[in-house]
């Protein structure tokens, strides 16, 4: 038994020696890959279901790696939460987004959106409304084009902050999206109070559709709530005609899905928007 012990020990110990190994590792990779310029920010349209035309984008980042292969953002969002890196890196994707919706206006194409996930830690982050203001400014990026991408778990248990923070930074013109609706804990009483513009349906709710009755009544009640207080309502995770359907059919605004496009670099977002114009 005492060897037993000793074992569950020192297996315990080589564990953590593992892992507090594994983390630094990657740490150390992903503050190369940011200095190395690995990381880049795939685009994926949002659609409006009226006209089926692509309204904006959403930026969402992927790491490169020296083989060309693409670590996809759950692999290493986490850790950056984690380690803090996720400022550095959140300012990295925010300010290549804009410099990439820059260019393609200027090319002509009418884009009004360009939305930007923003991770909790960030939202945490007392400076975060000057730290946007000044990428605004750096860019002279039209405020009114940017939409920001916040989880209801990011704006929980933050008090008097969440609703501070999120006035301020309405204040700067921009647009707020709660995104993965649905998902978190959290009570509704909130969208009442924050200065919200859109709600992100989460794609687990349109998975199902529109075969899975319970989640087509949840669907069809998120949708009219929505409408209801006046806020823009899009759906994640669309990949059927039939979910299209059942989403528009009951009053859905706004679509994100493989049904319509896949996150792809930027190269290919301007041939995809010339061959996919609303009829
Ligand atoms: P999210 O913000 O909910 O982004 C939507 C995710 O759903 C994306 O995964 C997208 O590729 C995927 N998706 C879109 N359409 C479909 C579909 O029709 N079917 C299915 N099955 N999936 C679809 P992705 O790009 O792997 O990103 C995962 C998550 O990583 C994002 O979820 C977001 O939470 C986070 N993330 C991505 N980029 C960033 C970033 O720049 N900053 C932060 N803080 N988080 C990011
Ligand atoms: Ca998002
Ligand atoms: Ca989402
Ligand atoms: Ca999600």
């Amino acid at each position: 038994a005492k060897d037993a012990g000793r074992n569950t020990l020192s297996s315990y110990t080589s564990d953590l020696t593992d892992r507090a190994r594994r983390y630094l590792n990657m740490d150390v990779r992903l503050r190369q890959a940011l200095e190395q310029d690995q990381l880049v920010v795939f685009y994926q349209p949002l659609l409006d279901l009226d006209t089926g035309r692509c309204s904006g984008v959403e930026a969402l980042v992927r790491w490169q790696q020296a083989d060309g292969s693409l670590v996809p953002p759950m692999d290493f969002i986490p850790h950056a939460e984690q380690s803090g890196l996720i400022h550095a890196l959140g300012d990295w994707v925010l300010e290549r987004a804009m410099q990439d919706f820059l260019r393609w206006r200027a090319a002509g194409v009418e884009l009004d959106t360009l939305a930007v996930n923003l991770s909790p830690r960030q939202f945490m982050q007392p400076d975060l409304v000057s730290h946007i203001a000044a990428a605004l400014e750096r860019w002279r990026f039209p405020a009114a084009c940017l939409e920001l991408e916040i989880t209801e778990t990011a704006l929980m248990g933050q008090g008097a902050h969440a609703e501070e923070a999120l006035q301020e930074l309405k204040a700067l013109g921009l647009r707020l999206a709660i995104d993965d609706f649905g998902t978190g804990y959290s009570s509704l009483a909130y969208l009442k109070r924050f200065p919200l513009d859109k709600l992100k349906v989460d794609q687990s709710f349109v998975r199902d559709l529109p075969d899975d009755v319970a989640g087509s009544e949840i669907v069809a009640a998120v949708i009219a709530m929505g409408r209801g207080l006046g806020l823009q309502v899009l759906a994640e995770g669309i990949e059927s005609r039939h979910q299209l359907s059942f989403l528009a059919e009951r009053g859905c605004h706004a679509g994100q899905g493989y049904l319509f496009s896949r996150p792809v670099p930027e190269s290919q977002l301007l041939p995809w928007l010339e061959n996919n114009k609303a009829p």
